[in-house]
């Protein structure tokens, strides 16, 4: 049976649950970051709350504190894999970019970054 807040269809639910590998970097009571599969910069880590909601949206209204944590933990890895310098970007339904439904910030860094997400 799985917790309240978890889906078993939900690829990033099954990486939280430890069912599926990945490259895990940092971790606290709220949150797990793990390097993204097809990084986009020298840092690319996704900062996954252990709980299930679809999007930052619903995460701002639904557990505010949660959305603080996943910001801490991104300072964190920036700090520990790179130069404490990064950007945090949260794609926010299917025509922004976003594949999957479990909310993650991409914290991306390591490197001078252009700007050109349109
Ligand atoms: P979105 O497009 O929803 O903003 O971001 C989803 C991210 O998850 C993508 O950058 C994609 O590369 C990453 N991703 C998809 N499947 C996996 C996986 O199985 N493992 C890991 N580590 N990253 C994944
Ligand atoms: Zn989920």
């Amino acid at each position: 049976m799985p917790d309240p807040g978890t889906e078993q269809s939900c690829l990033f639910c099954r990486i939280v649950a430890g069912e599926i590998p990945a490259t895990i970097v940092a971790s606290d009571d709220s949150c797990i970051a793990f390097r993204d599969i097809t990084p986009q910069a020298p840092l690319h880590v996704l900062v996954v709350p252990r709980l299930h909601l679809p999007d930052v949206a619903a995460l701002a209204a639904r557990a505010p504190g949660v959305l603080a944590d996943v910001v801490a933990l991104a300072s964190k890895v920036a700090a520990s894999e790179a130069d404490g310098q990064f950007r945090l970007i949260f794609n926010t339904g299917a025509r922004s970019g976003q594949s999957v439904f479990h909310v993650h910030a991409h914290v991306i860094g390591g490197a001078e970054l252009g700007w050109s997400p349109a």
